[in-house]
């Protein structure tokens, strides 16, 4: 069946004002061709390290950043050349939680009606049955009925991202992308949300991309998994055969960064020299080689392109020509 969500060669660029006349000196490629699909039901993790394109990307399939090019398709809908009215249906649809819970609710409003309010906006329900679903809602997320009069402030960090999660919910989504959610919150309380939002998952059907900029945090949520480096998907395999079996260097790099958990298995951590490029000045041939524990000659001369491996993960890296 097809994917619910299919991304094809996306790209954001954008132009930066430089020079006395204001004139384009350079462009900042913050995504530069990022394709993958996300099947119903699944989710879809994107790691990289900050800047690497992965929000713009998320935010780029709610449509609150326009695409330089690409194409998107939700339900087969191409949702860059769709009309207004399929467009706020798609809307409904896709719904996004945010890194900074406290950031993204409004503090002079109630949590009832930051809840609501997306039922509002789509026209869901009379106000009697909104104020039900509101209240349905806050028990879904391991909250209180009584919690619908009380300020964002007046909860703790935790407690405010399932306030977020509610609001996502309150329209029925399919698609949540959910932007680091874990990101700002106490691991003992990451674990909370994380366990919550794959009960959601699996009482919703829901499907989710998750963001995250740490290996481990998308771990035991995602089925697949999507590495970025400077604006690219270097690597995107079903989780299991990433963790085990890393095939691109970032990806051992940055799995070599995390704890693991079984003591006879050891890895060295491998530590990356340097820091990532300026996505305004990327390296010449492949984006990673002047940080490449194994770099080779053709490595800063050609760009690898995405291969399709036996196991049928996809790796950039010339390593696998
Ligand atoms: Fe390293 Fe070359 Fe592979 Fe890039 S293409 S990751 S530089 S081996
Ligand atoms: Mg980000």
């Amino acid at each position: 069946s097809e994917p619910l969500l299919k991304v094809e060669n996306l790209k954001k660029y954008y132009p930066i004002k430089g020079g006395i006349f204001g004139k384009v000196s350079e462009t900042v490629r913050a995504v530069d061709g990022v394709s993958f699909t996300v099947n119903e039901g699944e989710t879809l993790g994107i790691v990289g390290e900050s800047g690497c394109g992965k929000s713009t990307t998320g935010r780029m399939i709610m449509r609150l950043i326009e695409p330089t090019e690409g194409s998107i398709q939700f339900e087969g809908k191409d949702i860059l050349n769709i009309s207004k009215s399929e467009m706020r249906k798609v809307r409904k649809d896709v719904q996004m939680i945010f890194q900074d819970p406290y950031a993204s609710l409004n503090p002079r409003q109630t949590v009832g009606s930051i809840i609501e309010e997306p039922m509002i906006v789509h026209g869901l329900g009379d106000r009697k049955e909104r104020r039900e679903r509101v209240e349905e809602l806050l028990e879904l997320v391991g909250l209180s009925a009584y919690h619908a009069k009380r300020y964002p402030h007046q909860f703790s960090g935790g407690q405010r991202q399932r306030i977020g999660i509610a609001r996502a919910l309150a329209v029925r989504p399919k698609l949540i992308i959910a932007d680091e959610p874990v990101s700002a919150l106490d691991v003992s309380v990451q674990s909370q949300v994380l366990n919550l939002l794959q009960d959601l998952q699996k009482k919703f059907n829901l499907t989710y991309i998750f963001i995250a900029h740490d290996l481990s945090v998308v771990r035991h949520i995602s089925n697949r998994v999507g590495v970025m480096y400077l604006g690219k998907i270097v690597e995107i395999s079903d989780s299991e055969s990433l963790y085990d079996n890393p095939k691109h260097p970032y990806t051992k790099a940055l799995l070599s960064a995390v704890p693991i958990p079984d003591p006879d298995k050891t890895a060295d951590r491998i530590i990356l020299s340097g820091d990532v490029p300026s996505p305004a000045h990327p390296p010449a041939g492949c984006a990673f080689h002047d940080r490449c524990p194994v770099a080779m000659d053709i490595c800063s001369k050609e760009k690898p392109v995405m291969k399709e491996m036996e196991d049928g993960r996809l790796v950039s890296c010339h390593l696998y020509d």
